[in-house]
């Protein structure tokens, strides 16, 4: 494999699980990390000085947000997300696929692409491998995704079979497109819960030259215990030379488990979508609602272990008071936290992993 714009190193094994990291143009990436995302752009709620203090080596955006808002040449023209943005570590865009499926009105599949309706102003689009990989050159994300056929599950064979083979196609037209020298791509792995269709399409993405793979396709609608069972029959499957990314996964135990069958990356809207819905995460894998009268005259942090900010000076009675009245800074400190606990818990992943102590670790985790 040729040693591209991205590269991972694999640092040390325990089981399944890799200590690694993944080197950028905007810096190295120490994993299994979890990359909190910023969907248009920023992380909703904060400040790039405020997300900047979390320390997050790499952070998401949405090619389909910044498609339809902003357009390729006005990115081009600011001279990328990075600069636009004010952020000088690694991005990592979507191809907006999963945006696609997921989000807009009236989708239809052509040999070329996809047509849809935007969700925002109801006008018509039409996405192929290469619009989305201009698109993302125009961000100039150090991490780039192919355009992928992400099916909801439960889904019939049949669906999946044509997933698969609409996403090989797709990857390989993606892989051809010129793309800026600080930019890798990334292959997307489909094939729901069927292990031999995800092995197929493996076999199909590793003879194309891409640096790294994305498991796909996966939290669209099946348990956690599928997701995790087949994680754990595939990942490891994966060249050992890759980066592997999860992509959209979860909750903390998700995180563990993922870690346990072997993914170095992960992204999630869970942190920052579940704190302005006001549920803070606690201890391994716990949920508190702020909005609990029982939280009314509580005097304690929100999580006693924790150093955020929020944890440090503000008591779980005065944030459930803000959040209560609508004050936008209730949010800011919920997300604060919950960013603070992700990143904290791969921290804790990558320090068991270099100790041999991650077992031990996994064992303390419950659904959340
Ligand atoms: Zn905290």
């Amino acid at each position: 494999m040729l040693k591209g714009p991205i590269s991972y190193s694999l640092i040390k094994k325990s089981g399944k699980a890799r200590r690694g990291v993944v080197h950028t143009q905007h810096g190295d990436i120490q994993t299994p990390v979890f990359m909190p995302v910023g969907t248009n752009g920023a992380i909703k709620a904060l400040s790039v000085e405020q997300v900047e203090a979390l320390d997050p080596s790499i952070i998401l955006a949405n090619t389909y947000h910044l498609y339809l808002r902003l357009g390729a040449d006005f990115l081009r023209e600011a001279g990328g997300l990075h600069k636009l943005a004010s952020w000088d570590r690694a991005y990592l865009t979507d191809s907006g696929g999963f945006q696609v499926f997921s989000l807009s009105k009236m989708r239809k599949f052509d040999p070329d692409g996809v047509h849809f309706q935007s969700h925002i102003d109801g006008s018509r689009h039409f996405y192929t491998p290469e619009l989305v990989m201009d698109m993302q050159a125009a961000i100039g994300s150090d991490i780039a995704m192919v355009l992928d056929d992400c099916p909801a599950l439960p889904a019939t064979h049949e669906r999946i079979e044509a997933s698969v083979k609409r996403s090989i196609v797709w990857a390989e037209r993606c892989a051809r497109c010129e793309r800026p020298a600080h930019q890798g791509v990334f292959g997307i792995v489909q094939g729901g819960l069927e292990l031999d269709m995800r092995l197929r399409h493996l076999e199909a993405l590793v003879e194309m030259p891409f640096q790294g793979l994305s498991i796909g396709g996966l939290s669209v609608g099946e348990t956690p215990e599928e997701m995790h069972d087949m994680c754990q029959k595939f990942v490891y499957q994966m060249p050992e030379d890759f980066p592997r990314y999860l992509m959209g996964v979860g909750t903390p135990w998700d995180l563990v488990e993922g870690v346990a069958a072997g993914i170095d990356m992960f992204d999630c809207v869970m942190p920052t979508r579940n704190a302005r819905m006001g549920t803070v995460f606690v201890g391994e894998g716990k949920r508190l609602n702020i909005r609990n009268a029982a939280n009314r005259k509580d005097m304690r942090p929100l999580d006693e272990n924790c150093q955020c900010l929020a944890c440090r000076r503000f008591s779980r009675a005065y944030i459930r008071h803000l959040y209560v009245a609508k004050e936008i800074t209730a949010v800011i400190l919920m997300t604060i936290h919950n960013l603070t606990h992700y990143l904290d818990l791969m921290r804790k992943i990558r320090t068991a992993l270099e100790n041999d102590t991650f077992e031990e670790l996994r064992a303390k985790f419950q659904p959340a």
